[in-house]
């Protein structure tokens, strides 16, 4: 299979290990003087977007910065609970890049391309020893080193966090950083802005209209080059652990200006999330994946018991896992684990009112670590509740923060009582179509972060977000860009006058008008309920042909009801959140579609994208290598009219294999 004439992955020559410093030492360069008189824009300030902008600006470029929030601060990156991976084998424990690019690989089951990923794993070690310098408390030894924590679909010890607040501590370093940058005059901050459509002038991005979200005024804005770092779409499916502000806008203009989207319907469930408790709710509850080095994973052995969990003995336990995957047992990756839930609550076996939940229990590692502390403290024939008080104390140091969480949640007291969790969705692995200089099809734009589908193939490994978001920020764009940028040096700033500004504005204006008089009978959030359901039951956890043809049609006509009955109140300039949303479930709407689109001409399973039509017998994912191993991008042609074009993938560095974690 040859990739599509219109895909230029741009991957460099030479060895897989030589591609990047080969790259670093050979791309174009723009020189400190024409770096004053070139704009960028970067559009998010979460992790991936905040690093970009610092480290542009550091650079000399001139930059400015936008976010929905009313700060930086607020980025959805805060969120994130467990670590950040990196290949520093501080553990001594068999860890380098090429395990990390392999296991990356693996993980996301020989879905996403090489020289990406290694060139993640290269720059991994950085990001720890810049975000060290920048002050971010990573969890340390007694002796002072850093420490480390396992994560899924991994054999070492490589994830680097900061109790369970790694995203909101990497956060405040970037924030930091591009504060600095803000305060030297090199970016001008924009909070509460939301873009809404991006300008292209012959062929390439030349800047955004922003909406003022406080006083609804619409603005133009220039760049050389636009660069979006505007995070998943997970929230498409209603209810997800996503931020609620999360969306899919940003990269939904930029998809109808020219931007493949790939491999939309990558999304990665994760199993360890609070149960869905009612029709009331607006937002799922990620435990974090930290939790499975010392929490065992179990369901009763007899189908419907409904004794309370300690009340049920060791031997009547189904450690599922440990039975079905004994080598990563309860830290198999992600896509693995989830499914694995949902057949145990499937056939009968979940837990709790619903059913739909899984046993999360520390007990058995709180003694181990009971039993420890009191070796250590020299305490002789210490007593049961001596040990427990002990390997309490420990385990509440490790995950505090997320046990308060879960007592507030659920009213249980997760000390006392397992955990219930089950699945829900978390990330999305699809998005802009990036080359390796991570510029989208649309020349002058680039895609980052979540935004991007770029290194992680059908499934995502835990810690891996936030490693790929800072790499890309700090570690890759500001190389990449140079290459661009440089030949840009005689474009002189473009007014926004010109008539791809007035003509982008209008059209902004025309359906923010149009939205506003439909004035119909049914809530924004009704459609964007109505979406999610279809969503999750149809293109969720396991998918059939039969499934996504249906919801093709049934998601066609919430489109078209949304455009003749949706009831959005207030007006277009003033601060007016409800339209805000309108323009952001709309946008979802046309995603479900291409998601399911491109579900469906997926004729096999690889990593989150489980076709029931292709399993194993064992239930395991069924992966065609001859006929999927590509990248889907998507180009649209207009509103529910995509074509596909195949990026091949190629492994010349690893055997791509049946993925297997027995
Ligand atoms: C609960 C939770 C826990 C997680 N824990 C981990 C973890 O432990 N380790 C890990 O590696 N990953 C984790 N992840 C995943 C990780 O947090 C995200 O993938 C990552 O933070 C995304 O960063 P980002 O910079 O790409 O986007 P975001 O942080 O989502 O930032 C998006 C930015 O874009 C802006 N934006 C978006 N649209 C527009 C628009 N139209 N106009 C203007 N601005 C816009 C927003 O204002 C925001 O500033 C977790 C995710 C969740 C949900």
């Amino acid at each position: 299979m040859a990739s599509s004439s219109k895909l230029n992955a741009k991957i460099p020559e030479g060895t897989l290990e030589n591609k990047w410093t080969k790259y670093r030492s050979t791309v174009h360069l723009v020189n400190p003087a024409n770096k004053r008189s070139l704009e960028v824009l970067v559009v998010g300030t979460g992790l991936a977007g905040a690093s970009a902008a610092a480290s542009l600006a550091e650079m000399g470029y001139k930059v400015k910065v936008f976010c929905f929030q009313d700060s930086p601060r607020r980025a959805h990156s805060i969120a994130a609970q467990g670590g950040i991976n990196a290949a520093k084998n501080y553990q001594n424990d068999g860890d380098s890049v090429y395990r990390l690019f392999y296991d990356t690989i693996k993980g996301g089951d020989y879905r996403a391309r090489e020289a990406n990923v290694h060139r993640l794993a290269e720059v991994s070690g950085a990001i720890i020893d810049q975000c060290v310098a920048q002050g971010v408390p990573f969890a340390r030894e007694y002796g002072g080193t850093l420490s480390n924590r396992s994560f899924g679909g991994t054999q070492v010890q490589r994830t680097f966090y900061a109790a369970g607040q790694t995203g909101q501590q990497l956060l405040l370093g970037a924030y930091s950083a591009l504060q600095r940058q803000v305060g030297m005059g090199a970016v001008k901050l924009c909070a509460r802005h939301e873009m809404l459509d991006v300008v292209v002038i012959d062929g390439k991005a030349r800047g955004i209209i922003a909406r003022d979200l406080i006083t609804g005024k619409l603005e133009r804005h220039f760049g050389h080059a636009v660069v979006l770092a505007t995070g998943g779409y997970g929230n498409v499916f209603f209810l997800s652990t996503n931020a609620m502000g999360s969306n899919v806008t940003a990269a939904w203009k930029a998809h109808k200006k020219g931007a493949f989207f790939g491999n939309p319907c990558f999304t990665q469930i994760h199993p360890t999330c609070i149960p869905v408790s009612g029709d009331h709710q607006s937002k799922l509850t990620l435990m974090s994946e930290s939790l499975r080095n010392d929490g065992r994973i179990w369901v009763p052995k007899k189908a419907g018991d409904t004794r309370k969990p300690n009340e049920i003995p060791e031997e009547e336990r189904d450690y599922y896992l440990e039975r079905r995957y004994p080598a990563f047992g309860n830290l198999v990756p992600r896509d693995v684990a989830s499914r694995a839930a949902k057949e145990r609550c499937d056939a009968g076996f979940g837990v709790g009112a619903s059913k739909l939940a899984v046993y999360l229990d520390f007990s058995a590692n709180m003694m181990r670590y009971g039993t420890i502390e009191a070796s250590k403290q020299s305490i002789q024939n210490p007593s049961k509740e001596k040990i427990r008080e002990l390997g309490l104390a420990v385990v509440k140091e490790k995950y505090g923060n997320l046990f308060d969480m879960y007592k507030q949640i659920t009213g249980e007291d997760p000390y006392e009582v397992p955990m219930r969790i089950y699945p829900a969705v978390h990330y999305t692995m699809g998005g802009l179509w990036v080359d390796y200089n991570l510029m989208t099809t649309v020349e002058g734009m680039y895609a980052l972060g979540e935004a991007n589908f770029s290194d992680h193939g059908a499934n995502r490994l835990g810690a891996s977000a936030l490693m790929q978001g800072l790499a890309d920020g700090y570690f890759v764009l500001p190389y990449t860009i140079g290459d661009y940028l440089s030949e840009e040096i005689r474009t002189k700033a473009i007014s926004t006058d010109h008539e791809a500004f007035v003509k982008a504005e209008a059209e902004v204006q025309e359906r923010l008008t149009k939205m506003l008089n439909i004035k119909g009978t049914k809530s924004v959030d009704y459609f964007h309920k109505a979406l999610g359901k279809i969503m999750w039951d149809k293109c969720g956890m396991a998918r059939n042909a039969e499934g996504l043809k249906s919801a093709i049609t049934e998601i066609r006509k919430i489109r078209e009801e949304f455009w003749k009955d949706v009831r959005v109140t207030g007006a277009a300039d003033e601060f007016n959140p409800e339209l805000e949303k309108a323009g952001r479930v709309a946008d979802f709407i046309e995603l479900g579609e291409l998601m399911c689109m491109d579900a469906l001409n997926r004729n096999e399973s690889c990593g989150g994208h489980f076709r029931e039509e292709f399993q194993t017998e064992e239930g395991e994912a069924l992966r065609d290598d001859e006929n999927y191993s590509y990248v889907a991008a998507w180009e649209m042609k207009e509103v529910g009219n995509w074509e596909l074009h195949k990026e091949e993938l190629k492994y010349e560095n690893i055997k791509i294999a049946a993925r297997s974690y027995k």
